[in-house]
């Protein structure tokens, strides 16, 4: 009888669900020629981007918005068109208290009472990391924002031309200024203007109700990696230390390891509480894919940990590359998170490991006379 119950509940609880939310809230979308990006609200006052590229989380509200990563430079018209959509989604919602406006008054009445006022310019842009498909729109996006510059400068007057802040932590600055090999610098209107080299950085004061943590991972995806935690909102935007879509691509190139990102999915489920029984809770915008929550998180975090396991018993061994890509670490991953295309495949990712998990070459003796060692590759 128990078990009819709960059988039964349970399929009421999924059926419910998925139209509860549809009725509540419609992803809108907007469009620009064929491409076509899709809002969808996570918690409180902070919105998913999709389809610009990387994701990008946006705070949306009465401070004004905060992007977490700015996508394609190609996209960034269609983006700048979903963060005006969501703030005159703002815009358009009641002020918390009940003024019935009179036809003379309501200009002036509305605009001094109304907490939301005119829609505020996008104030702040945090970079994850240098990746062309997540800083992409930061000329322009930035260059429709402005800064804060403190309680004296109300709305939308004073201080025009000088756009959003960009926040990042210094090697991806580095990068993006300064780039290795051929290619050409990105124009200095898209670097970040405020950047750190500490653990982590916090927003000096709330914004749209959120405390906002900036904490950088070293040699992660890269090694100017940062996620950021919206502390009232309880999101995280994750940048590449988290996908939905394939195991992660490792830029060794640029410093990251598969240790790092493995320590980056922790530092994250440090912070992640779950609603109930590892479902909903604190929600993690993944650099990739769609919308995660704790449980997608540590399964991912579980996953990297056990290949990563497989692949260090088998260097121990001694095992060349060839050996460990022909022991098919990943095999029963590969069916989830295997991908075979230009931009990242399985066997790089498998060779990524590899490589980042070598022991780090012994430093070179430096007392006189001390013969060196044979050169290891
Ligand atoms: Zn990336």
């Amino acid at each position: 009888m128990r078990h009819v119950f709960f059988a039964a509940l349970a399929v009421a609880v999924a059926i419910v669900a998925p139209l509860g939310r549809a009725a509540q809230q419609p992803p809108p979308q907007a469009r620009t020629g064929d491409q076509q990006i899709e809002i969808l609200p996570v918690h409180g006052s902070v919105y998913m981007i999709a389809g610009a590229g990387g994701n990008i989380t946006a705070s949306v509200g009465k401070d004004g918005v905060l992007l977490v990563d700015t996508g394609l430079a190609s996209m960034s018209d269609t983006v700048l068109d979903a963060v005006r959509q969501l703030q005159r989604q703002m815009q358009a919602k009641e002020p918390p208290f009940d003024v019935r406006w009179g036809a003379e008054t309501r200009g002036t009445l509305q605009n001094s009472l109304n907490p939301f006022g005119p829609p505020k310019p996008i104030r702040y842009i945090v970079n994850t990391h240098f990746h062309p498909d997540h800083v992409g729109g930061n000329e322009r996006l930035a260059k429709a924002g402005r800064t804060f510059t403190g309680g004296n400068v109300a709305g939308d007057i004073a201080d025009a031309g000088q756009g959003a802040a960009i926040f990042a932590y210094e090697n991806t600055l580095n990068h993006l200024s300064a780039p290795t090999g051929a290619k050409a610098p990105t124009p200095e209107a898209a670097w970040p203007t405020d950047t750190f080299h500490q653990e982590s950085m916090k927003l000096s004061h709330f914004f749209n109700g959120d405390g906002i943590q900036i904490v950088h991972v070293p040699g992660a995806h890269t090694d100017g990696d940062v996620f950021v935690y919206f502390r009232g909102s309880d999101v995280i935007a994750s940048g590449d230390l988290f996908q939905m879509t394939t195991y992660p691509f490792i830029d060794v190139e640029h410093g990251g390891g598969i240790n790092g990102i493995i320590d980056g999915c922790n530092r994250m489920l440090d912070i992640v509480i779950p609603e109930f029984r590892m479902e909903g809770g604190t929600m993690v915008v993944p650099g990739h894919g769609r919308l995660a929550d704790g449980a997608d998180l540590a399964y991912y975090r579980d996953m990297l940990t056990i290949v990563r396991d497989r692949a260090q018993a088998l260097i121990k061994q001694g095992k060349t590359l060839e050996q460990v890509k022909a022991a098919r670490i990943t095999a029963d991953y590969d069916p989830r998170w295997g991908a075979n295309d230009e931009r990242w495949s399985t066997e790089k990712f498998v060779e990524a490991v590899y490589k980042t998990l070598q022991p780090k070459p012994a430093p070179k003796a430096t007392t006189p006379g001390a013969t060196t060692k044979k050169k290891s590759r």
